[in-house]
């Protein structure tokens, strides 16, 4: 244990909190506050941590330090030792001479994280705040506190205020009574229920506690929490729902009858453990405080990682390497990928059962593992060790065509560009679609995504720099995109692979000169590419502007299947399109019209509108695509009728006849302007 002064003369308090599953956060709880008001009442300068509900590890060490105190106190509980560890290193970092207190037992804890807690704190294992804040009070070479004087209160000391008694709540127990006299007084008070923290109180002591608040409750509402053996029938009925809206009771120890009744009753829950899941443990024991991250707004500096990808085969060790490296980076919302053999699959299956992912000792939140032989027809996809129906698998675009009707339904196909014949193919498919407006998609019922598809995207919008996904290979190597070399190594920190990643990204952004660029808001800016473009990606962006397009198309039949029918093959698709020849209407165009053009697209026979940014979508006849085209590129009268004459074999005059019907409806369905 750290050789801790007794001239402790500031002081701190905190604890980390879990709930059923995770842990929700950092702050102080009731008892902190009864013993920073004792401890503050002998001269000692005490500060309660608040806390925030989410942030990284290093955004709570801040918020902790910016309290300005010399010491801190933590209680402690074998789920909350490794965070709260994290939390003390964090400080001691920022803070080298600051001391700790830890209250709590730390049996069951994780060794080497007790071992390492008390070799930096001063610890002792007793819960009661008597205890602690007498124990406190003996470092600080002052008197010892006592609990029940008025003075010890944190609401009549003014250490709290009517603001936090919604949130903090009171202790039952021999300034309670005070307590609800100053409630009484309060005027501003917030108006929700108060929690009664009545836990470890004999029975009739929690009766006299109901007594206390029908005689001095003041019109208040109140949320009861209490142990199981204590409540009984009497205390029940004493908890008018005028009073008491939520009776939270710890432990089974109700007898049945009583039981049976309160599991009638709506405010009442009770927390037998059960609840208290062996994942809960295992986070709390083993895991790390930023995996319940978000961000703090006023705090956050880099991002964190939602996805971290490794090869099933690599050693166990190395796996808890990788995780352990991206530990304190992961996202709440993180999944682990394994990718594996068929026969690696089935094995693992067992060990990622949620809720105990033994896999990386409770965390991340969920766990996949993709079949991906290479070459393989197909792949299968688990999650949290669990078989999902949906198989997948990976399809090179210089094989899209050849694959054709071999293309199963109902299987995921992701799009490949990766090697010089993908490149080659994509010029190919761009040239054609930029000349005619053609593209060969898969038919409806089979499902195609391109991966990184964010390549291909507009406006700057590649995201490499939030650093959200990351894969880890064999030997540590770090990469972001699935298909681009390695950015570095688990032997970095991720803070510097986040860095690594933001300046390459601008370097490339001003190599390639991208502010001058003519189809900047065209581009994503892709800054990681395979090796096949070979400094390609600028110019095949450049030579076909309407790449993105191309994009949201290949996929676009399967969204068609309810207006092209179940037994549909169509997988040809022709687009009308602004910025492109016409494909419908033959004849002599005008001034182009302005506004939010619709895409027309000619696939299996029919004549489909497509909003690209609502999603929406409405079947038109080819005489109405033919309007519409003419409509948006601004063609005469005169030359539209003559079109549609030819085309379909009526006079001009029944043309122009029903031309007015026919815009008015198009009008109507938002297809053209007014
Ligand atoms: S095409 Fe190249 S230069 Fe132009 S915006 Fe895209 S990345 Fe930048
Ligand atoms: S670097 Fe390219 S592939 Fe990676 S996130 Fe950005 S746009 Fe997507």
């Amino acid at each position: 244990m750290t050789d801790l002064g007794n001239n402790v003369k500031t002081i701190g308090f905190a604890r980390v909190k879990l709930d059923v599953e995770y842990v929700s956060g950092v702050g102080f709880d009731i008892h902190d506050a009864h013993i920073a008001a004792a401890m503050a009442a002998q001269g000692i300068g005490v500060k309660l941590y608040r806390g925030r509900p989410e942030g990284r590890a290093s955004d709570l060490v801040r918020q902790l330090l910016r309290q300005r105190t010399e010491a801190y106190h933590f209680c402690v509980t074998p789920y909350n030792a490794a965070p709260t560890l994290q939390l003390l290193r964090g400080i001691d970092a920022l803070q080298p001479h600051a001391e700790f207190f830890l209250s709590g037992p730390l049996d069951g804890a994780n060794d080497k994280v007790a071992a390492a807690l008390r070799e930096r704190s001063a610890w002792q294992a007793d819960t009661d705040p008597g205890v602690i804040a007498a124990w406190l009070c003996r470092h600080a070479a002052c008197a010892p506190a006592a609990l029940s004087s008025p003075s010890s209160s944190p609401y009549l000391s003014g250490l709290l205020t009517v603001h936090d008694v919604v949130q903090t709540g009171l202790l039952a127990g021999p300034l309670l009574a005070a307590e609800l006299q100053w409630l009484a007084t309060q005027s501003s008070a917030d108006a929700g229920p108060v929690p009664i923290w009545a836990l470890q109180l004999a029975a009739p002591v929690l009766q006299a506690t109901l007594d206390l608040l029908l005689a001095q409750g003041g019109g208040r509402q109140y949320r009861l929490h209490a142990d199981s053996s204590a409540f009984t029938a009497a205390v029940y009925a004493q908890c008018a729902p005028a009073l008491v809206t939520a009776i939270a009771l710890d432990g089974a120890d109700l007898a049945p009858d009583l039981q049976a009744q309160l599991a009638t009753d709506p405010r009442c829950t009770i927390d037998n453990g059960a609840r208290r899941t062996a994942r809960c443990q295992l986070y709390g024991t083993n895991g790390h405080l930023a995996l319940r991250t978000g961000s703090y707004f006023d705090a956050k500096q880099l991002p964190s990682l939602n996805h971290l990808e490794l090869d099933a085969d690599l050693a166990p060790a190395a796996r808890r390497a990788a995780y352990a490296w991206a530990a304190s980076d992961l996202d709440l919302r993180s999944a682990v990928v394994l990718r594996a053999t068929e026969r690696r699959y089935n094995e693992l299956l067992p060990d990622l059962r949620t809720p105990a992912l033994a896999e990386t000792d409770g965390w991340p939140k969920h766990a996949y593992v993709l079949v991906a032989e290479p070459h393989a027809a197909q792949a299968r996809l688990a999650l949290d060790g669990k078989s999902v129906q949906f198989e997948s698998a990976d399809l090179p675009l210089a094989q899209l065509g050849a694959a054709g009707s071999t293309l199963r339904p109902g299987v995921q196909y992701f799009l490949q560009i990766r090697d010089s014949a993908d490149v080659a193919a994509l010029r190919a498919r761009l040239a054609l679609f930029e000349r005619s407006g053609e593209l060969h998609g898969a038919p409806p019922a089979v499902n195609l995504a391109v991966d990184n598809r964010c390549r291909w995207g507009v406006n700057g919008s590649c995201r490499v720099h939030l650093m959200r996904r990351l894969q880890v290979g064999p030997q540590g190597e770090v990469s972001t995109c699935r298909d681009t070399p390695a950015i570095g190594s688990t032997a970095q920190r991720y803070d510097d692979l986040v860095l690594e990643a933001r300046k390459r990204q601008q370097l490339a952004t001003v190599r390639r000169d991208c502010a001058t660029c003519p189809v900047r808001s065209q581009c994503s800016q892709c800054s990681q590419m395979p090796e096949a473009f070979a400094g390609q990606y600028c110019e095949i962006r450049r030579a076909y502007p309407n790449m993105t397009l191309f994009f949201d198309m290949l996929g676009l039949p399967a969204a068609l299947m309810p207006l092209l029918g179940d037994g549909s093959v169509a997988a040809h698709m022709q687009v009308s399109s602004a910025g492109m020849a016409n494909r419908f209407y033959g004849g002599a165009c005008g001034t182009a019209r302005t506004g939010e053009r619709p895409q027309i697209i000619a696939i299996g026979g029919q004549y489909i509108v497509w909003w690209r940014q609502q999603r929406r979508l409405l079947r038109i006849s080819q005489a109405m695509a033919v309007i519409a085209e003419a409509w948006w590129t601004g063609a005469a009268d005169a030359d539209l009728c003559a079109s549609l004459s030819a085309q379909f074999n009526v006079t001009a005059d029944d043309a122009g006849a029903s031309l007015a019907t026919a815009r008015t409806n198009l009008q109507q369905q938002g297809v053209i302007g007014d």
